[in-house]
This record gives C-alpha cells, sequence and structure tokens, in this order.
C-alpha cells in the first residue's frame, strides 16, 4: 500500500467528499495498514472477502454485484450497500434486513455506459424504481446513487455520463430531498472528473494499494 500516494488523495480531496478505500484482492495486513494511514470506510466487490476481512472497527461498503443468496451473510457485516441494482435483489434485501431489524442504507447503481458487462439500472428506470423501494421497503435506506464510469481514455464521454447520473441525483433530491445524499462516482482513474460532476463519494483501489494482479 502507498501511504504517499495515499496522503495526496486525501489533500486533493475536497473537504465535503468521501473517500472509499476499495480493498478487493487485498489483504487484511493491507487493510490494517490503510486504516492506520486515515481510511474507514473499505469498498469491497465479494462477499467472501468481507468476511474473511472483517473488523468491526471499521465501515465496509458492498459495491460489487450482489447475488441474492448472499445477502443475508453480507447484511450484517456492511453499512452500505452501493449496487443495488435489480427489484429481485431489493426484495431479498428487505426480507433478511427485516430478520434482523436492520435499517440499511442502499445506492441504486446506475449503468450509465449502457456497456455489456456492466451492472446497473438503465438511467430511465432509476427513479421509478426509487419511488417502489421507498414504498414497498421500510428496511431499505435509499441513499442516492452509485455509477462505474465507461472503460475508455475518451475525458469528455466519461465526463458526459458522470453529469448525466449527475443530473438524476439531483432529480432524485428534488423528489426525495436530503434522503438522498450520495452520489458515489470516480475510481482511480476518473475521480477528479467524477468530483467537477458532482460525486461526493469516490472509490480508490489501484491508486491507494498498487496495482492489482487481476481485474475484477
Ligand atoms: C474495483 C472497483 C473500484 C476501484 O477501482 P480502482 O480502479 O482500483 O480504483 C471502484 N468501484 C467498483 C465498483 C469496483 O469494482
Amino acid at each position: 500500500m502507498n501511504v504517499e500516494r495515499l496522503k495526496q488523495i486525501q489533500s486533493e480531496l475536497p473537504a465535503d467528499v468521501t473517500l472509499v478505500a476499495v480493498s478487493k484482492t487485498r489483504t487484511k495486513e493491507e487493510v490494517d495498514e490503510a486504516y492506520q494511514a486515515g481510511c474507514t470506510i473499505f469498498g469491497e466487490n465479494k462477499v467472501q472477502e468481507i468476511i474473511a476481512k472483517y473488523d468491526k472497527n471499521y465501515h465496509w461498503h458492498m459495491i460489487g454485484h450482489l447475488q441474492r443468496n448472499k445477502v443475508k451473510q453480507v447484511l450484517p457485516l456492511v453499512d452500505m450497500i452501493q449496487s443495488l441494482d435489480s427489484l429481485s435483489l431489493a426484495k431479498e434485501i428487505e426480507k433478511q434486513a427485516a430478520k434482523i431489524e436492520k435499517n440499511i442504507a442502499v445506492l441504486v447503481e446506475v449503468n450509465i455506459s449502457q456497456e455489456e458487462n456492466k451492472t446497473g439500472l438503465p438511467k430511465e428506470d432509476v427513479l421509478d424504481f426509487i419511488a417502489q423501494c421507498k414504498e414497498s421497503f421500510p428496511h431499505i435506506d435509499i441513499q442516492g446513487l452509485m455509477c462505474v464510469g465507461p472503460n475508455t481514455s475518451d475525458t469528455v464521454y466519461i465526463a458526459e455520463c458522470f453529469e448525466q447520473v449527475h443530473q438524476l441525483f439531483l432529480e432524485a433530491k428534488k423528489q426525495y430531498g436530503d434522503s438522498i445524499r450520495w452520489l458515489s462516482m470516480g475510481m482511480s482513474a476518473d475521480w477528479k472528473i467524477a468530483v467537477k460532476h458532482g460525486s461526493n463519494m469516490v472509490r480508490i483501489g489501484s491508486d491507494i494499494f498498487g496495482p492489482r494482479n487481476y481485474q475484477i
């Protein structure tokens, strides 16, 4: 893990932008090191990894596609699920959250670039989906939107995508007020663009921990 780089990122991030350190594929020792250096929220995309590295003193966010059969295991461990992408998943989260009487903070994942390998709802469906969740699932606290930027070096296109999600976020905020508070966008390669377009939560992995051996 690169403490210098982390300090650099922390100094460049505006004060109102929250950093999620994406610790997928990293060891518990690396997570501990990042915690010592000031990271408090860790993002993971696999339930097994959260279980393996779990530490109750840290905050954990599920940021990857969540299978319904893993909801029960992960729910007690995480502070936020950033990757709600279907009604069937929402139903399962509600069911398991009700059982353990936990209100869980959730972000709706938007598939903005319509790339086939990306999860998330099409942006046209997002507002109706939020309305349905707010109406039907009392244990799900929808707090905003998450998206993964397009996989391209075309910064103009990346900015366009982020701005579309930003507009959607503002629309949701208009309807639901301050319960909609998080716009989670931006990773190592594009977080500066994301912050310019309204992101207040960035998810940074390789820029903090170094390159991953494999892409997930
Ligand atoms: C891996 C991942 C990140 C972090 O990516 P880096 O390029 O390593 O910063 C952020 N968000 C999601 C959903 C991811 O899967």
